[in-house]
Order: C-alpha cells, then structure tokens, then sequence
C-alpha cells in the first residue's frame, strides 16, 4: 500500500474540511501550480512522502463510528496517477466515504475518479478569471473550466472556492469568477491570510474584511 501516492500530512480530526462532515484530513505531496499565496509551500515544494499509510489509515478506521468520511488534499492530488488506487484503498480499509480537494487541472483524473465511484464530493478550486491563470498560477484555466463542466454533469456533491488576495485581484475579478461558475454552484470565498507564503513579497500582504465580502457577496460562503 506504501508508495501509492506521497503522504506528507495528517489531520486526524477535522470540522471544517467538509461541510456537515467530521473527518480527518490526509495532504498529499506535490503541486504543479505555484499560486504565490499558498500557505502549503512546504508540501507542495516536498516530493517525498514520510508518513506511513497503514498505520494513518488503521487509525481512522479504528475510528470509523465517530468519523463521516476522510478528505484528501494537498498539495494537488490529481498529479499522482496512484490516486485512484488510494482511494480505493481509503475506502476499503476505513469503510468511509471521501472528498477530494483539487485545483482542478486534470479533469481526465477526476472524470476517471468519478466514473469509477472513488469520490464522494469535490471541492474545486478556481483561482481567478480563466483566461487571468497563467497571469497568477502556473496553470491553464480552460483545464479548470472542463472540471467544473465535469462536476455540474456528474450529479456529484461540490463546491468552489476561491482564494480572494487583494494585491493580485479585485473586485470585477471575484464578480467575473462569480459569473463564470454559475449562481447555482456552492461558492466558497477564502479571504487571503499573510503570514505564511510561497511567494515571500505577500508575507505582510493585504488582508481582505471578510465582513465587506459578505455583504458585496451574499450569495457566497466566506470562511
Ligand atoms: S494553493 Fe493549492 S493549488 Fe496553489 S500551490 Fe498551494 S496547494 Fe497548489
């Protein structure tokens, strides 16, 4: 089971990971977008996992009538192609159900996760306008666009969530990301925390209000 794909963190207990849902949280190491304000560089610069996966998953199925299902984050796990065999794996071993986290560039990943029944939920991140990514992340926003289309067709439970980072983006940006996924999609927006950074010149970067984002978006969740 080992080496499937590389565990670089463990949560055991988590309230806020999936909406309605206590579970503990497995990051996967690894990322091929490099958004200059993640908080996660140490996990996405890492490409060794160094946590043992038998003993997490003994320890959540151990757990498993306290617990509602397990997440998987990162970093970015669609980059592994032993994703779906972990997923399996999680599934079989601790019974549970399970959430992916992705920043959605390999929706050929997530359709084959679906269609083989390995996911339960999505969170999907969008980053920006679609044409705006190569201008923010290392990515292809086109690529983000086919997972959300992907996920609206599938019947499957998901979300969107949008880090909002005043000194990269603005206001008509958050309005343009509003309008390209659709009013009928949960939206999550995460206000931009300084601190902790890939990119080292948004350390003491702008902190957004969250109470100015809530009232300019009340159709979305800011958390
Ligand atoms: S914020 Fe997410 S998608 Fe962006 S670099 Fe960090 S782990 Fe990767």
């Amino acid at each position: 089971m080992s080496g499937l794909v590389p565990v670089g963190g463990y949560l055991p207990v988590s309230f806020i990971d999936w909406t309605g849902h206590v579970a503990p949280v497995l990051f996967l190491c690894g990322c091929n977008f490099r958004c200059p304000y993640c908080h996660n560089a140490d996990l996405v610069l890492k490409t060794e996992g160094d946590l043992c996966l038998e003993q997490i998953l003994e320890d959540i199925k151990s757990r498993n009538p306290f617990l509602d299902g397990v997440v998987v984050s990162g970093g970015e796990p669609a980059i592994h192609e032993g994703l779906p065999a972990f997923l399996s794996e999680i599934r079989g071993v601790t019974g549970l159900d399970t959430k992916l986290d992705t920043n959605g560039s390999r929706p050929s990943m997530l359709r084959s996760l679906i269609g083989e029944g390995l996911v339960d939920a999505v969170s999907l991140d969008v980053k920006a306008p679609w044409r705006d990514y190569p201008r923010l992340v290392k990515g292809d926003g086109m690529k983000v666009m086919e997972s959300l289309e992907l996920l609206k067709s599938s019947g499957i439970s998901f979300e969107t969530r949008t880090t909002y980072v005043p000194d990269l983006m603005d206001m008509a940006d958050l309005r343009e990301i509003r309008n390209q996924i659709g009013a009928e999609a949960i939206w999550v927006i995460q206000p931009f925390r300084p601190g902790k950074t890939l990119d080292g010149s948004l350390v003491n970067g702008t902190a957004p209000d969250p109470g100015d984002l809530r009232i300019l978006f009340p159709d979305s969740i800011v958390r």
